[in-house]
């Protein structure tokens, strides 16, 4: 049977000198790997259909074939120019790919994320890139997953996290403890100063991510969010993407670049 769907390329893979694996985020059937046979010969359909980041029309028989599904069709519904000059922004793309491409199941359909992802590189190709971007999209994509830290009250004795000092974040437990329950437990954890810690909680609820112009936090109260989800992040996948380093590194320190 044939189907038709919207579909993100994450990866490519060489199968063949003219045939490509294409790894997908499809809005219907999840994350998905099609064959595409001769998609790099000159006179080949899929030519210019598809690359990575762009949002396509790919329809594909949804039969395994010798262990692939093969695509039929492609139709580029958006392009997204950005990611070809804006070398930051595509490293940022790149990171959003990898990290869908790492956390959501096989063949699992999960339409929300396909449309998170879809959502994030058109943000990307308006605004370009910026940390806290990135840093939004990871949260909402914990959430979907249903993996959701916890920054409003402590998840030992329940207190507000709303101007707390001396909180700490314990990535571990994936939640925040209050000055007197980390002195109590010593527990190994990160300082998370209060605006940090409303600033994280803030972008948790944020159904699109802050525009830039209402974006006021120092560069170095970027960098302690961004390694508080770091941490949390890493707790919850095989190993640390390498891809999330590479791009918060180019969004850090751009000024001095
Ligand atoms: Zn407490």
């Amino acid at each position: 049977m044939i189907v038709r769907t919207h579909a993100i390329p994450l990866t490519f893979t060489p199968v063949t000198e003219s045939s490509r694996a294409v790894t997908w985020m499809t809005e219907d059937h999840g994350r998905l790997v099609t064959l595409i046979k001769g998609s790099q010969r000159p006179k080949s359909l899929f030519l210019g259909q598809y690359d990575l980041f762009y949002t396509c029309e790919l329809l594909f028989y949804n039969r395994d074939r010798d262990g692939w599904l093969i695509a039929r069709e492609c139709n580029t519904l958006s392009a997204r120019d950005r990611f070809r000059t804006d070398w930051r922004a595509c490293l940022a793309a790149s990171y959003l790919c990898d990290l869908v491409r790492t956390c959501v199941p096989h063949r699992t359909p999960a339409p929300e994320l396909f449309q998170l992802l879809h959502r994030a590189l058109e943000d990307l190709n308006t605004r370009g890139a910026d940390l806290i971007h990135l840093l939004w999209f990871e949260l909402a994509l914990l959430q979907k997953l249903g993996l959701t830290p916890q920054f409003t009250a402590c998840i030992e004795c329940g207190t507000s996290m709303i101007n707390q000092p001396g909180a700490h974040w314990v990535g571990a437990r994936g939640g925040m403890v209050c000055r007197s329950c980390h002195q109590r437990s010593q527990e190994h954890g990160i300082p998370l100063p209060p605006d940090v810690v409303a600033a994280l909680s803030h972008w948790q609820r944020a159904t699109l991510p802050p525009p830039v112009s209402k974006i006021r936090m120092e560069e170095t109260r970027q960098q302690t969010a961004a390694k508080a989800l770091g941490i949390f992040l890493r707790m919850h996948l095989d190993s640390p993407l390498v891809s999330r380093r590479i791009a918060m590194r180019a969004l850090l320190y751009r000024k001095k670049a």
